[in-house]
């Protein structure tokens, strides 16, 4: 009989390690506490177009391609339009540094002998080491804002930079996004009827409250605070250290105009902490993905660590908040057409030094020796194109009983 395994959660963490597991022949059961999988991830379809709760598309590599061959789902490239991609320096630009700034940023990356994040070292500090101080600002800290959300003084540079420094694994992601046509909702549907059409039991509404031992496998791929509460129980000290990991709040908001006022060509901004913008990044999804509609479509970002109080604001306030930025970025007086928002108050890990403490440690070993293992976003790899790799290699690791 195959070795029977029970996922709690099915996020994209869950979904993919589910996929793995089943490749590796093991008889698996999902348990959920909604009543639809995808956690993170859900599109929506307004009158205007569609609207991502949080990932709008997901980096390509050969281990994506792979997935979505196998499932069954197309998916859409970046437009043409979307080559351009903008960050805010007294206004929006494609390089935000002049002709000698630059030349500095080269003089200084050459020199610069051992490029490579040291353990400890934070974003901002490998920044001024390897790049100096102008391309930290205007470059690395608001690119990085925009995906991680975290304080660049805490945020560790060995855990966000050290896979492109790695060459085996440089080589396996791309460098675009890629999104099915209905959405990133249609990435863990179809994920999900794929298991399910091959075996794997889904229990949705159900909310696991705690994982003791038993006589199978157990993959909690739920938040790490949720963890933390289902292996309090456990004795084993893990509870304490889970409960070490920060999260970042964050809202999505996505809005809708007229077509005719798309304000700028391109995939998105950013926005150095220094420009007086709110946002931590705004991206135009109608120009990523072409899709049917009549409307230009913005998700813009907001929140993070530096700004945790907008997840308390109204609908209203957040969208004055998007209104003065976007008279920052002299996009014209413009009143959006719909709207619809998500606010995470705990949206994803903060990637700080302590976390990088945490999974230097060999903190999991006993709750491993009893058949329970930890899978999520928080483990080292944020992003969805990273978590299929992660689940693809975590699924080797447990088979070997590491
Ligand atoms: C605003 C935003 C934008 C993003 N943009 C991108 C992007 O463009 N590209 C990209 O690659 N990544 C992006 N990400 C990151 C990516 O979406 C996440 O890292 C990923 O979706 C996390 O998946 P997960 O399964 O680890 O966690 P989750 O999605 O949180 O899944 C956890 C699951 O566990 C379930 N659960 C919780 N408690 C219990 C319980 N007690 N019992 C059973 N089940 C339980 C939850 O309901 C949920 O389904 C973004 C994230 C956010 C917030």
């Amino acid at each position: 009989m195959n070795q029977k395994v029970t996922i709690y959660g099915a996020g994209f963490s869950g979904l993919t390690s589910a996929y793995y597991f089943l490749k590796s022949g093991y008889a698996i059961e999902v348990v959920e506490s909604l009543e639809r999988a995808g956690g993170l991830i859900e599109t929506t379809k307004t009158q205007w177009g569609l609207a991502e709760s949080a990932a709008n598309g997901l980096i390509v590599s050969d281990k994506v391609l792979e997935v979505f061959k196998d499932i069954g789902l197309e998916f859409l490239k970046p437009s043409a339009h979307s080559k351009k991609r903008y960050i805010f320096r007294d206004g929006p630009g494609r390089w935000p540094m002049g002709l000698f700034e630059t030349a500095k940023l080269a003089f200084h990356f050459l020199k610069c002998k051992n490029r490579k994040p040291h353990l400890g070292e934070s974003i901002h500090v490998w920044g001024n080491r390897v790049l100096g101080a102008m391309p930290t600002k205007y470059l690395l800290e608001p690119a990085l804002q925009g995906i991680y959300a975290g304080d660049p003084q805490r945020l560790s540079a060995s855990l966000i930079l050290s896979r492109f420094f790695n060459k085996k694994a440089g080589k396996k992601s791309g460098k675009f996004v890629i999104a099915p046509k209905e959405g990133m909702g249609a990435l863990t549907h179809s994920l999900k009827n794929y298991l399910e059409k091959n075996g794997v039991k889904f229990r949705f509404q159900e909310n696991c409250t705690e994982v003791v031992k038993n006589d199978h496998l157990q993959i909690l791929c739920v938040p790490a605070y949720v963890a933390r509460q289902m292996l309090s129980g456990h004795g084993s000290g893990i509870s304490g250290v889970l409960s070490e990991i920060e999260y970042v709040p964050l809202v999505s908001a996505t809005l809708f105009y007229p077509k005719y006022t798309t304000p700028l060509e391109g995939f998105g901004c950013l926005f150095p902490r220094d420009q007086k913008i709110r946002a931590l990044g705004v991206l135009f999804n109608d120009q990523i993905f072409e899709r049917e509609s009549d409307f230009h479509s913005e998700t813009w970002i907001m929140g993070g660590v530096g700004d945790p109080q907008v997840i308390s604001y109204s609908d209203n306030e957040v969208i004055d908040a998007i209104d003065k930025d976007r008279a920052q970025l002299s996009f014209g007086k413009v009143k959006s057409s719909g709207y619809k928002m998500t606010r995470w108050p705990l949206a994803i890990p903060h990637y700080t030094l302590d976390l990088e403490k945490i999974l230097n440690s060999n903190f999991q070993k006993n709750i491993n020796d009893d058949g329970i293992y930890l899978f999520g976003n928080y483990l080292g790899s944020l992003g969805l194109s990273q978590i299929i790799e992660a689940a693809s290699n975590f699924t080797l690791l447990v088979q070997n009983g590491k």
